[in-house]
This record gives structure tokens, C-alpha cells and sequence, in this order.
């Protein structure tokens, strides 16, 4: 039998720099042993982003049809759009024994915590709250209004750091890469609870 691959979770404030790390991450392919679930979302598809690709981008009404269905691993709302996981793909993914990378906002997270609690949950932090705002403002996509209510959800997620395995600071993306490959290993020669 294959032994079953380990769920890896990312959350983080948005602007922090997650998809970045994540992209960081994909491309270094001999290190790691993963696969990205690509999430379904209702937002507008910015500039350079593919269907399917970046998300799977959905009306309203199809994002609530696969949640009737039941077809979501978990969902949540966020700044006005539905964003989630869905199941299929990572519940066979790990029954074929690959590691699954999830890069989702904190009460999704939770969602997936008490579903899959031996997942592996990570936090990625900004070195402080100066450096995100510039970094939210310099992507150029989002009005005023917007990143105002991106800045006031990024300090609400900030505390639910706690609820997370490990911390990690995005001051560098391939520091912030190599540590959470370090703990991915580390994770992997854990000795499993009897
Ligand atoms: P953005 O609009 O910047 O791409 O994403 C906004 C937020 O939604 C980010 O914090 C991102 O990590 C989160 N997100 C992306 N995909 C999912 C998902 O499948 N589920 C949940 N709960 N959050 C997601």
C-alpha cells in the first residue's frame, strides 16, 4: 500500500508574499515531493492569472453548487468572494501518496485543521505591518477601499497566528522557502503517534 502523502498548509496575511513563496517553492521541484491544489474562487482573474492555473475562477452560483455538493474541503468568504479548496483532488492526491501544498486565509485553515488535524500548518508572517501595506499598495491591482479592508483583515489573521504548527518571516522569499522546506523534512522523520 502507498503511504499516504502529508497535507502541508500555508496561511499568512494577503500581501505577504504567500504566492510568491509558493511559486518559489514549486519551482524548486528535486526538494520537495508536492503538488499545488489549485483553488476555486468568484474574484476577478488580474492581469497575467489563468484559469486553472492560479484558480479555478468561478461565478457565485457554480461555487455554490459545489459547496450543495459537497464538494469543498472547506470555503470562506473573503473581501466579497468565496474562495476554497476543493476535495477531490487533494483526498486523492494524498491517497496517492504525494504531499499536498494548500495556500489558503486563515478560517479555511481552520476548517481544514478539524478535518485533517495531522496536517502541517504554517504561518507565514510579515517582518511587520509597514512592509505589507506598501507591498499590498505596490501590486497596483486593488482600489484605495480595498486595501483598506485587506490592511484591517491582514491584522485580524496576524492574530490567529497562534493556531498555527510554525512562523514563519517572509523577509527574503528564499529564506522564507528554505524554512519551511526544513520543517516539510523535518515533518517527514517525525515518529508517527501510536
Ligand atoms: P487573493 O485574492 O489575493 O488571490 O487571495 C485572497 C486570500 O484568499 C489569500 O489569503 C489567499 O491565501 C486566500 N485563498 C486562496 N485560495 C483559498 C482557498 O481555497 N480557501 C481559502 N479559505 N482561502 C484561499
Amino acid at each position: 500500500m502507498v503511504e499516504k502523502g502529508m497535507l502541508i498548509v500555508l496561511s499568512g496575511p494577503s500581501g505577504v508574499g504567500k504566492g510568491t513563496v509558493r511559486k518559489a517553492m514549486l519551482r524548486e521541484g528535486s526538494l520537495n515531493h508536492f503538488k499545488y491544489s489549485v483553488s476555486m474562487t468568484t474574484r476577478e482573474k488580474r492581469p497575467g492569472e489563468q484559469d486553472g492555473v492560479d484558480y479555478f475562477f468561478r461565478t457565485r452560483a457554480q461555487f455554490e453548487e459545489q459547496i450543495a455538493q459537497g464538494g469543498m474541503l472547506e470555503y470562506a468568504q473573503y473581501v466579497d468572494n468565496y474562495y476554497g479548496t476543493p476535495l477531490k483532488y487533494v483526498q486523492e492526491t494524498l491517497d496517492s501518496g504525494w504531499d499536498v501544498f494548500l495556500e489558503i486565509e486563515v478560517n479555511g485553515a481552520m476548517q481544514v485543521r478539524q478535518k485533517m488535524p495531522d496536517g502541517v500548518f504554517i504561518f507565514l508572517t510579515p517582518p511587520d505591518l509597514k512592509s505589507l501595506r506598501h507591498r499590498i499598495t505596490g501590486r497596483g491591482s486593488e482600489d484605495q477601499a480595498t486595501i483598506d479592508k485587506r490592511m484591517a483583515k491582514a491584522r485580524e489573521e496576524i492574530k490567529m497566528m497562534s493556531n498555527y504548527d510554525y512562523a514563519v518571516v517572509n523577509d527574503q522569499v528564499p529564506r522564507a522557502v528554505a524554512r519551511i522546506n526544513q520543517i516539510v523534512q523535518s515533518e517527514h522523520l517525525r515518529v508517527p503517534r501510536v
